[in-house]
């Protein structure tokens, strides 16, 4: 029980949803929190070890079923997804791409062969996904996307380019998405096949413990059983967001914790003016305001996680919570940021790498405009994207 729990939201987990939460938070507190600020100001992580370990824990996929994976419920994997954005966004992110996108991708979309090949290795964290859709010149309207799959006898010729793809450098298997005469298909591409090459972005500003990448295709040969089989237009690489998204509404309140917990534990010890600045009112209500916030948050992100858990959840309730819920999280890592003073652009807190994170976690998996649009056609029935 933490004091920003102002509202006892806690008893209304289960016993199990708060064992799963204290073991990933004890794995965090283990191995991502005394490293992650080194891995940040480095821009360097290593994944593959993280991989590995977060598979033994089940944490690869854990909300699938079979091939290995935990089966755990929806809110049992968002708050996962909490605690280990409470360490780092981007170590959610390499677990959210590798079991959200990816794992996902493969498990509800692909062939049985597929689901063998990769699942089982992937849920170990053996084998590292990523999920290509965004694109140099395609970001929010991937509709548009350039990048072409065509026939050649039985195989598939790949050719394009996919950009800001995390765990790319790293990755064994590509979820590609491309144009084909019949429209958006995806592929589960092994990033060795000649032709790939995955190039990483260097000096992000954001998200530094995370990698990411570009992904070159350059008529890349692939047999006909690479092509995920059910995985019929537009739609399917959406689901698949839909799956992160939900993760994220849960990861930002994680980061957003730790912002308060340090903003707390500061104001509390630092003084000014004879007293901690935890005893002036304009900082008590900073601190009340940000832990309002956090609270409303999770609720919402518990009554998602609910909806999913009854197989109700629909994406545009998701774009509800992602688009609140990182907007506020980041709002409240700036007003904590304030609160350290000059401390507060220091790395040796963790105030200021959580709220760069969060800028890249409001631009993907569609930015809070984005989000706006689709709970805008929600409301009003017209679709203002084009
Ligand atoms: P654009 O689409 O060019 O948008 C620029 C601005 O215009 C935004 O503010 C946007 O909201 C606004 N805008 C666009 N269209 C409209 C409209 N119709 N109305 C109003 N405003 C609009 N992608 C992947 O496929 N896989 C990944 O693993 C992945 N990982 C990422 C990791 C990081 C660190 C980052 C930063 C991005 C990642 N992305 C990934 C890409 C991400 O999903 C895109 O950046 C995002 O969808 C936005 O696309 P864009 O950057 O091209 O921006």
């Amino acid at each position: 029980m933490t004091p920003l729990d102002l509202l006892d939201i806690d008893a209304s987990l289960s016993e199990e949803e708060r064992q799963i939460r204290a073991v990933v938070r004890q794995l965090v507190d283990d191995r991502v929190r005394p490293h992650v600020a080194g891995w940040y100001e480095n821009g360097h992580v290593p994944a593959r070890e993280l991989a590995r370990e977060f598979g033994k824990l089940g944490l690869l996929g854990m909300h699938l079923t079979g091939y290995g994976c935990a089966g755990a419920s929806a809110v049992a994997y968002g708050l996962a997804c909490l605690e280990l954005e409470a360490g780092d966004s981007g170590i959610r992110s390499l677990v959210s791409v590798q079991g959200s996108l990816a794992m996902y991708a493969i498990w509800r979309f692909g062939s049985e062969e597929q689901k063998q090949r990769w699942l089982p290795a992937m849920a170990a964290g053996e084998a590292i996904g990523c999920f290509g859709l965004t694109e140099p010149d395609h970001g929010s309207d991937p509709a548009s996307m350039a990048t072409r799959a065509r026939r050649d006898g039985d195989d598939w010729i790949l050719t394009g380019s996919k950009l800001w793809i995390t765990n790319a450098p790293i990755a064994d298997v590509g979820v590609i998405w491309a144009r084909t005469d019949e429209g958006v298909r995806g592929f589960a591409v092994p990033m060795d096949t000649p032709g790939v090459t995955a190039r990483e972005i260097r000096h992000k500003m954001s998200l530094r413990a995370s990698l990411t990448g570009e992904i070159a295709l350059d008529d890349v040969r692939l047999p006909a059983d690479a092509r995920l089989p059910e995985a019929i237009g537009l739609k399917a690489p959406l689901s698949c967001l839909t799956e992160a998204r939900h993760g994220i509404v849960w990861g930002a309140l994680g980061a957003a914790r730790d912002c308060l917990d340090t903003a707390l534990s500061y104001a509390t010890t630092r003084t000014q003016f004879g007293r901690p600045l935890a005893g002036f009112q304009l900082t008590q209500a900073k601190l009340a305001d940000m832990a309002v916030e956090w609270n409303k948050g999770l609720l919402l992100a518990l009554h998602l996680g609910r909806l999913a858990d009854a197989g109700k959840l629909r994406p545009d309730q998701v774009s509800v919570g992602k688009l609140n819920n990182v907007r506020e999280a980041l709002a409240i890592a700036r007003e904590c940021r304030t609160i350290l003073g000059a401390n507060g652009v220091s790395g040796e807190y963790p105030v200021m790498r959580h709220a760069n994170n969060l800028e890249s976690v409001l631009t993907y998996e569609g930015t809070s405009e984005i989000h706006q649009l689709v709970i805008g056609q929600r409301l009003t029935g017209l679709s203002a994207f084009a």
